[in-house]
C-alpha cells in the first residue's frame, strides 16, 4: 500500500483522465490525497480519494488577467501557475511533512505538484492530458505569429516570476524543463502508442495507457436517424454565433442534433429550436458519443479520445494550437475532416460528407479497437505504484 499525493490545475480536461486512475489506486488500498478545487470536489470524492481543498490559494484575477487566461495565453497561464505555487508554499510544506507521500502523481502543467515533488525528493509520475510533446512531436503544433509574439514578449515577465521561486528551494533547470515532456520523467499518457505522434521518440519512462475514462458502453450507431453531437468543450465554449449557425445548418435535415454549449451561454437567446435539435449546458458526453454518428468538436484531447473510443468520426474545429495538433492527428488516421468553412453551408456539408463517406467511420472504429486494447487505468495505476522507473538507455 502506497501513500499517493495527487495534484492538478483547476480544469476539467486535465482532471478527468486522472479520475479513473485515482479510483483504481483507491480500490487497491492505496491512501490517496487529491489536492484540487471546489468545482471538482464531487467527482474526486466519488473516486474514494480524500479531497484536499486548495481554493484559498487561487489568486484573485484582474479582468485583464482573466481575459488572457480565457484566450489560453501560454504566458499568462505560466505566470498564474508560478503565483499559485508561491502562495501554496507553506501549506504544501506542512502537507509533505505530515503526509509523507511515497509518490506524487501530478498533471504535467501543475507546477506546484511537480516542483514540490522535486523539492521533497518524492518519486513523481506526470499525468499528460494531451499528447506528450517533445521536440519531435511538438512539430505538430503550429503557433500563430500572434501566439509567438505573446510568448516572446511574455518571456521577461515569465522569467521574473520564475526567479521568485528560487529562494524557496525549488529545483528546476528553466522554463522549458517545467513545461515540456522530457525523456527522464516518468509520464502517463492517455492515448495509445499508435495514436501518439512520434511515439518512437519517447523513452521507457513513458507509458501510453489509452484513454482514461469511466464507461463500459460499447458503440451502438444503429438508429432510425443519424445523431450529430456538437460541443466546444468546457473552456472556450462561449460561441453563441457558432451554435446558431449549427442550428440553422440542420433545421431542415432528417437528423437528430444535440448541442452542449457550456455555462456561459443563455440557451434562450439561441432562439426557437426545431424539435429535432436540443441544446444543454452539460451532457453525459460519453453516453452520447456511444450513439453519435458525427461529433463536431473543438478537438480537446479528452473529447477526441472519447470520440475515437466510441468509434465516432469527427468534424474538426480546433480553437487553439494544441487542439490543432490533435486535429491533425485525427486527419492523418482518416477519422475526421477539418471544418475549414464554418458558415451554415460549410457546417452542413462537412457533416453530410462524414455521414456519406464510410471510411471516416471505419477509421474511427479501428482506433476504437486499438484504444480498447490498451492497459487503461489499471496500467497507469501499476506504473504509479512502481515509480520511480529505471530505464536502460
Ligand atoms: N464534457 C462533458 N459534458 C459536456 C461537455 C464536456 O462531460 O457537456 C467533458 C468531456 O467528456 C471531456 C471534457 O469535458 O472529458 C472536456 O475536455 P477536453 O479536453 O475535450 O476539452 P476542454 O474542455 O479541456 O477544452
Amino acid at each position: 500500500m502506497k501513500k499517493i499525493a495527487v495534484f492538478c490545475i483547476p480544469a476539467h480536461g486535465h482532471t478527468n483522465p486522472m479520475l479513473p486512475v485515482v479510483k483504481e489506486l483507491v480500490r487497491r488500498g492505496d491512501e490517496v490525497r487529491f489536492y484540487s478545487f471546489e468545482e471538482f470536489r464531487g467527482k474526486i470524492e466519488q473516486t474514494g480519494a480524500a479531497y484536499v481543498s486548495c481554493d484559498r490559494y487561487l489568486p484573485e484575477l484582474s479582468a485583464k488577467e482573466e481575459g488572457k487566461l480565457k484566450k489560453v495565453s501560454a504566458a499568462e497561464m505560466t505566470i498564474q501557475d508560478i503565483k499559485i505555487t508561491l502562495s501554496m508554499n507553506d501549506f504544501l510544506h506542512d502537507e509533505f511533512i505530515a503526509f509523507r507521500p511515497d509518490v506524487v502523481y501530478t498533471d504535467s502543467v501543475c507546477f506546484w505538484g511537480k516542483l514540490n515533488a522535486l523539492k521533497y525528493d518524492v518519486p513523481m509520475v506526470v499525468s499528460t492530458s494531451t499528447f506528450a510533446f517533445n521536440q519531435m512531436s511538438s512539430r505538430y503544433i503550429k503557433n500563430s505569429p500572434k501566439e509567438m509574439a505573446g510568448l516572446i514578449f511574455g518571456l521577461p515577465k515569465m522569467t521574473r516570476e520564475l526567479n521568485k521561486l528560487k529562494p524557496y528551494g525549488y529545483k528546476f533547470k528553466g522554463l522549458l524543463s517545467l513545461i515540456q515532456s522530457d525523456n527522464d520523467t516518468d509520464s502517463v499518457v492517455y492515448t495509445s502508442r499508435k495514436f501518439q505522434p512520434c511515439s518512437e521518440s519517447f523513452s521507457g519512462h513513458y507509458t501510453f495507457v489509452g484513454p482514461s475514462l469511466f464507461s463500459d458502453k460499447i458503440p451502438d450507431k444503429n438508429h432510425e436517424r443519424p445523431l450529430v453531437y456538437i460541443s466546444l468543450g468546457t473552456v472556450i465554449n462561449d460561441r453563441p454565433d457558432f451554435y446558431s449557425k449549427c442550428i440553422k445548418a440542420f433545421k431542415d435535415e432528417n437528423i437528430d442534433v444535440i448541442i452542449s454549449c457550456g455555462k456561459a451561454i443563455d440557451i434562450g437567446a439561441l432562439g426557437e429550436l426545431p424539435d429535432h435539435v436540443s441544446v444543454y449546458e452539460h451532457v453525459d458526453q460519453l453516453d452520447l458519443l456511444s450513439k453519435a454518428n458525427v461529433f463536431i468538436t473543438h478537438c480537446g484531447m479528452n473529447s477526441v479520445s472519447e470520440s475515437l473510443y466510441m468509434a465516432t468520426p469527427m468534424v474538426l474545429y480546433p480553437q487553439t494550437n494544441e487542439q490543432g495538433a490533435v486535429a491533425r492527428r485525427v486527419r492523418e488516421i482518416g477519422a475526421g475532416k477539418e471544418l475549414k468553412d464554418d458558415s451554415v453551408t460549410g457546417i452542413r456539408d462537412a457533416v453530410k460528407d462524414i455521414l456519406n463517406t464510410v471510411s471516416y467511420g471505419n477509421a474511427a472504429k479501428e482506433c476504437s479497437d486499438d484504444f480498447r486494447s490498451c492497459s487503461g487505468a489499471a496500467g497507469a495505476a501499476d506504473f504509479i505504484e512502481n515509480a520511480p522507473h529505471t530505464v536502460d538507455d
